[in-house]
């Protein structure tokens, strides 16, 4: 049996199509599956019975066992979920005033091991599957009933969480494609936001198939910090990110790219780095998004204190630079701090 949300719009229609259904039914099970959530064929009421059974014989809609549930006292909620080979990611909820947005995992870990991500400490296991992808987003929409709630919505995705997107390209980009399908209710594409630590070629790709919001995470404003703290630096420069950034941002005008940038004690937050970061980002008219670092036991970087300063350089020069709220702290939901095992050790 195959996994149906693994299938694009077009891959469906041509099962369906070779085993003698009407093409135009593709469209229909994906409404049910996205618009409505469903988890089984025979609720779908404008399919014919024989077909629903042969639908429920030939493929499964996936959906991964909740481990734990874990709510913040800030009303974000963390889901360990479970998958088929008993592996373990974790996705976050997080509500805000005018919009909610979900936190997805694309990797079991990662492999770019940044020095001060959990995630890439405890190495990389496989990449997820579309549908694994895919599925933390209705899962969180079945727990928490969003699929007929007028009033809220799950507006926003970030793939910011476990995980590198750009090195799980085929499989990200298959979720995109689905959860943005519905023309009415699906997520539009200023909804979504990618965040990568600079995968130079994959962007360019992107900027073709399927652009999206994106996030850099540039963190440093030379190469010789960056590469300390991002060994994949010394593969994807900053200069080669910010040149496919341009290309980016020439093909999708409309569609900002913001730079996260992660300040670190004594690491990166100096003034002399907040000036050098302006002549790197001001010929682009680049938006900023700060972030506190989140301490985790064994990391020896330190938060810093200086973002209120380093932000207010920035934002004189006239780059925007909000800091970024922390949310989810307390329950080890926030950046740089998802698992993949459900070990929780807070220093
Ligand atoms: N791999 C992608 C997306 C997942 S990481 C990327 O690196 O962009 C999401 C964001 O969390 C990145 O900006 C990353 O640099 C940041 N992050 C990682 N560890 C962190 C920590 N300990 N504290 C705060 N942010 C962290
Ligand atoms: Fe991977 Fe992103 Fe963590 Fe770096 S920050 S190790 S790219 S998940």
């Amino acid at each position: 049996m195959d996994g149906i949300l693994n299938c694009t719009i077009g891959e469906l229609e041509k099962i369906f199509e070779n085993n003698g259904f009407p093409k135009y039914r593709a469209k229909q099970v994906f409404v049910w599956l996205y618009r409505f959530g469903s988890r089984a064929f025979d609720g779908m009421t404008n399919i014919s019975r024989n077909m629903q059974n042969e639908l429920s014989k030939m493929f499964y809609i996936y959906r991964p066992i909740i481990a734990n549930v874990r709510h913040s006292s800030d009303g974000t909620i963390k889901f360990l979920f479970q998958l088929a080979d008993l592996n373990t990611i974790e996705t976050v909820f997080i509500p805000e005033t005018r919009r909610n947005t979900i936190c997805i995992s694309t990797q079991v870990g990662c492999t770019v091991g940044c020095k001060f991500c959990n995630t890439g400490y405890n190495g990389f296991i496989r990449n997820l599957t579309a549908e694994e992808i895919i599925s933390q987003f209705l899962a969180v929409k079945d727990y928490l009933k969003l699929w007929d709630s007028e009033k809220e919505r799950l507006s926003n995705i970030v793939y910011m969480g476990m995980g590198e997107p750009l090195f799980n390209y085929e499989n990200v980009l298959k979720s995109m494609q689905n959860l943005m399908y519905d023309e009415n209710e699906g997520i539009s594409r200023r909804r979504i936001t990618l965040s990568t630590s600079g995968i130079a070629p994959v962007i360019e790709q992107l900027a073709k198939d399927l652009p999206c919001r994106l996030a850099i995470s540039l963190h440093a404003p030379n190469d010789y910090i960056r590469s300390q703290i991002m060994p994949i630096n010394n593969i994807y420069n900053i200069e080669s990110i910010l040149n496919t950034c341009k290309i980016y941002s020439n093909y999708h005008k409309y569609l900002k790219i913001t730079f996260e940038y992660l300040l670190l004690k004594d690491i990166n937050d100096t003034d002399e780095c907040a000036h050098e970061l302006i002549a790197l980002l001001k010929p682009i008219h680049a938006k900023v998004n700060l972030i506190q670092f989140n301490q985790w036991k064994g990391c020896s970087f330190a938060p810093s204190k200086r973002a209120q300063r380093f932000s207010n350089i920035l934002q004189k020069a006239g780059l925007e630079a909000p800091i970024r709220a922390r949310r989810g702290v307390d329950i080890m939901a926030a950046c740089g701090q998802l698992q993949s095992h459900g070990r929780e050790e807070r220093i």
